[in-house]
Order: structure tokens, then C-alpha cells, then sequence
């Protein structure tokens, strides 16, 4: 969406509440406690309830803004920036555009957005031809005064990401263009190299038909576990653009997002990051419609961050539709 087409939409508070309102009964609400799908509107207190058992719903419960002390334009206008760039915002930058006084609550706000962005994708998986292989990642992993530094992949100061990108060949129309053409990826942060914990991420995100080129790594080895089909070849490095073009472009464009737009990103909160990049390099040519998407993906799911701040392993929390 434009700016200015924007700011005339989205004026003031009733004009959000309308738009929230008009959504979720588009998307369809379901009553939490009894699950009927049959609801009145309660205009003076501003919220639905079920015809059946009484039970009121807000208008953002159960929602990206479940709890939140912040007006629905903050909400919005974050939405609107986030979706309307290719980069991203930080949360110094947001705050500063919306003018508010503390930080802390426009960081939470942010990560929670892209909490539901992980959740949305997390519904997907990837299929037909996929590439993969791990990225590292530089991040602030809070090292003990007396620790020292280890060098290389076990470096405390790298964060494992695996990173899937579907791939397929194709015949390059102009000069320079690759030979693969690519589709969805998938970034998670992983604890180990262990082919155990690999396999894990692979199950979870990835059809099982599909087939899978990797290095010859030893954490790629079992992957003919789950799923159909396995090429695990020696890929010297020079190799590894044409082999694994995408994974690639995916870690570098990635890494140059996150680096540029934030210092010493903690490894804890790196997954966010990757599921922002990732859920728009999935949608990459949605364009305008970004915005409506991200409204829904924000209405269609309750954030997780909370809970991932405390360590505990996120809890999906669907009311689901589509991407
Ligand atoms: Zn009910």
C-alpha cells in the first residue's frame, strides 16, 4: 500500500478498529471456548459474542495483538512499514517514527510480528527439488569474561542456521542469470551439526517426497532418512555457487540485511530476524497485497515471543487461512 493512500485509510483508531473488525469476520471467528462459528456484534463494548454460549471475544484477542497496551495504529503502521520495504526497520527506527517514548514496547511489537511470520510459514512445506546446507551467522551469544574464543564453526560468536531453498532447474534467458531457478526457502537456528538435529528440521519442514542436494557434510548423511530422494556429493568450495546457488544468495542477502540493520544481534533472537527475511523473500512478488497479508497473518495467529524469551519451545496457536 502507499503512503498516502495509507494515511487516509488508516487515520485514527476507529478507522483500525473497523478494519479489524471487517477482517476477522472475513476470516471467520471461532468462539474459544465453545467453538461455534456464529457471533454478535456488541458495538458499545467494542466486541463479539457467541451466540451460543455468550463468551466475548476483543478485537485482538487471539490475535498478533493479544494483550497489547498499544493503540492499533502503532500496530498498523508497523504492519505498513514493514511490509512496504524489501529491508526492514529496526525498533530504535520505529519507535522513532511513531514517536513513542519507551523502546522496550515497540521491540516487543516488532518480534512478535515476526513471530507470526515464522508461524505462517512454519505451516509450509517445501517440496519438489531442495537445496541445502547450514549458514553462520554472526551473533552476540553471551560469553562468560573468562571464556575464550573458539575459532571456526564452534565459534560461540556464530549462530548454525540450516537453510532449504527449493530449486529446480531451469534455462537461463539472459547472460549471468543462474541455472536454477528458486521458490520458498526455510531458515531455523539449530544447536548442533548432528545429523539427528538436521533430520529434525528436514521432517518438520519439508515434504517427503522431495529430493534433497547437499554437501557431503557429516550432519547430511542420514538425510536419505526422510526424504525420498538424496544427491550428497563433494562440493569444493568454488563449486558451491553452482551447486547451491540459492542457499547461498539466501546466507549472504540474509547476513548483509541483518548485519546492516542491526549490531550484534543476540543468537536468541536471530530466528526473528530470519523469519522476517524469509516471509517476504517467499513473497517477494505479492507487492501491495503484502500488507492485507501480513494483516491476516497477524489476526490468524498469537505470538510466541513471550514464551521464547523464557527458552520454552514456542507454542503454535492457530486459527489458520491461507498465505
Ligand atoms: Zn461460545
Amino acid at each position: 500500500m502507499k503512503l498516502i493512500e495509507f494515511g487516509k485509510r488508516f487515520s485514527d483508531e476507529t478507522s483500525c478498529e473497523q478494519y479489524l473488525r471487517d477482517l476477522r469476520e472475513k476470516e471467520g471467528l471461532v468462539c474459544s471456548k465453545c467453538g461455534c462459528k456464529e457471533h454478535y456484534w456488541d458495538s458499545h463494548n467494542k466486541r463479539w459474542r457467541c451466540k451460543k454460549c455468550g463468551y466475548e471475544t476483543t478485537l485482538t484477542s487471539g490475535t498478533v495483538m493479544h494483550g497489547s497496551k498499544l493503540p492499533l495504529m502503532y500496530w498498523f503502521t508497523a504492519i505498513h512499514l514493514l511490509t512496504s520495504t524489501r529491508k526492514t526497520f529496526s525498533a530504535s527506527e520505529m519507535q522513532r517514527q511513531l514517536g513513542h517514548k519507551r523502546y522496550q514496547p515497540i521491540w516487543e511489537m516488532m518480534h512478535k510480528l515476526r513471530s507470526v511470520m515464522g508461524l505462517r510459514d512454519g505451516k509450509y512445506k517445501l517440496c519438489d527439488s531442495i537445496e541445502l546446507d547450514e549458514g553462520y551467522f554472526s551473533s552476540d551469544n553471551g560469553l562468560e569474561a573468562d571464556e575464550a574464543v573458539k575459532r571456526g564453526v564452534g565459534s560461540q560468536k556464530k549462530t548454525k542456521v540450516l537453510v532449504m531453498a527449493e530449486s529446480e532447474e531451469c534455462v537461463p534467458e539472459k547472460k549471468g542469470q543462474k541455472s536454477r531457478k528458486v521458490g520458498h526457502i526455510k531458515m531455523q537456528v539449530i544447536e548442533d551439526l548432528r545429523a539427528s538435529t538436521i533430520n529434525a528440521k528436514v521432517e518438520d519442514g519439508v515434504d517427503n517426497g522431495a529430493s534433497v542436494i547437499a554437501d557431503n557434510a557429516g550432519g547430511h548423511k542420514k538425510l536419505a532418512n526422510v526424504v525420498k530422494e538424496t544427491d550428497i556429493r563433494t562440493v569444493p568450495g568454488k563449486e558451491a555457487p553452482k551447486v547451491l546457488p540459492w542457499v547461498h544468495v539466501a546466507i549472504a542477502n540474509a547476513k548483509k540485511l541483518i548485519d546492516d540493520m542491526y549490531h550484534g544481534v543476540k543468537g536468541k533472537f536471530l530466528q526473528q530476524y530470519l523469519n522476517e527475511f524469509c516471509y517476504k523473500f517467499n513473497r517477494k512478488y505479492f507487492g501491495d497485497r503484502l500488507f492485507e497479508r501480513l494483516m491476516i497473518c497477524s489476526v490468524s495467529y498469537k505470538p510466541t515471543f513471550e514464551h521464547q524469551l523464557y527458552g520454552s519451545k514456542p507454542k503454535a496457536d492457530y486459527t489458520d487461512r491461507c498465505g
